[in-house]
């Protein structure tokens, strides 16, 4: 074994919704600690599969995902060839970090962050260095990040919108940020929540691809397409890199249900233009909530908010007294909670209040 994973905390996946029913005794419960999609999944995924043609259980899927992978680089505008495909982000995350990283190495992520890089940069025995977000407003702290590039840095990674913070930062300043980054080093964009961000018209850091040959952006099925149960997400690489993504790529890693789940998904654009337009009404009312009564959080331009309330802890039990699971421990007396639909939102707010006033 390696001598680091006697170390390693692993990743605390959340329970089944009916485990977590029965140990705190509640009827009603609505899952807003892990940013999936509220409003469900598009009504074609359940055709497609229904349609699905039965009979080929015992034969490989296709590894290439060559039709999933056709109409993705169409929709994005991007080379099919330079698509990796993974089970789930995460897959793609630890793909990158094994391909990557060795003992010695560094990384650097910004703090709160999502704490995957971390984890699998610690499998491989890589050195995680932490960059505090601005205390004020959330944000990368690029400057720091630039300062901290050292001879063994390998992979810097950007999470944009940030998970937990909720932050966006700006392609113009990813770019910026990037032409100040050694060659040598990766810049991994993970744009998870990108669908949600609507402040700017330019959103994704996918035109930097083309031009970096160190950058990669990272995409997921698993939020605003409400796929997370299907396990499919990618990166888009430059030539250089493919090939060795594809060197170390579990050969049959999306099963054909996933493919045809994923596919069904990308045609439903109407179904992603109304997540995204609920969510951002929810989303200005859930800002406005929090400035009015002065609790403090930082701008999101995700699916989720990330707030500031004395004695955290003791208000995620009670919200999941009354049927509501929101996400604690991302830092000290801050709560995360993905923006639900219209009356769960009330409803959470309501107890916030009650107990802001106790
Ligand atoms: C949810 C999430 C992922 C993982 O996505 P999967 O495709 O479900 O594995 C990756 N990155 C961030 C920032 C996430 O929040």
């Amino acid at each position: 074994m390696k001598k680091q994973i006697q170390a390693i905390q692993s990743y605390i996946p959340e329970e089944p919704l009916s485990e977590v029913k029965k140990r705190y005794g509640i009827k009603k419960l609505v899952r807003l600690s892990a940013n999936e999609n509220p409003y469900g999944t598009s009504k074609r995924v359940k055709e497609a599969i229904l349609k699905w043609n039965f009979g080929e259980e015992n034969r490989y899927p296709d590894g290439y995902a060559l039709k999933l992978r056709t109409e993705v680089a169409n929709k994005l505008k991007v080379d099919a060839k330079k698509l990796v495909f993974g089970v789930g982000l995460d897959e793609i995350i630890a793909m990158f970090s094994r391909i990557f990283l060795e003992s010695g190495d560094e990384v650097l992520v910004t703090n709160p962050t999502f704490s995957e890089y971390a984890l699998h940069a610690e499998i491989e025995d890589a050195k995680v260095i932490k960059i505090d977000c601005n205390e004020r407003n959330g944000k990368y702290d690029f400057d720091s990040f630039l300062k901290n590039i050292t001879s063994r840095t390998k992979i810097i990674w950007i999470c944009n919108p940030n998970n937990p913070t909720g932050t966006y930062e700006k392609v113009s300043d990813i770019r910026h940020f990037v032409e100040n980054v050694p060659s040598s080093v990766l810049v991994l964009i993970d744009e998870a929540y990108i669908d949600y961000a609507t402040d700017t018209d330019e959103t994704s850091a996918l035109k930097l691809v083309e031009k970096f040959e160190n950058v990669a952006v990272l995409r997921t099925f698993s939020k605003v397409y409400g796929l997370a149960n299907y396990r499919i997400g990618y990166a888009v690489v430059s030539e250089k890199i493919v090939n060795y993504m594809e060197a170390a790529r579990l050969p049959y890693n999306l099963s054909s249900i996933a493919q045809v789940a994923a596919l069904a998904g990308l045609r439903d654009q109407q179904f992603i233009d109304d997540s995204i337009a609920k969510n951002k009404k929810e989303r200005d009312k859930w800002e406005s909530f929090l400035a009015n009564n002065e609790i403090e959080f930082y701008r999101s331009q995700a699916n989720f908010v990330f707030f500031r309330y004395p004695n955290a802890t003791s208000l995620a039990e009670k919200l999941l007294a009354n049927g509501y699971q929101v996400r604690r421990g991302l830092r000290p007396d801050w709560l995360r909670v993905t923006i639900g639909e219209a009356e769960d939102n009330l409803n959470i707010q309501k107890v916030m209040l009650l107990e802001k006033n106790k």
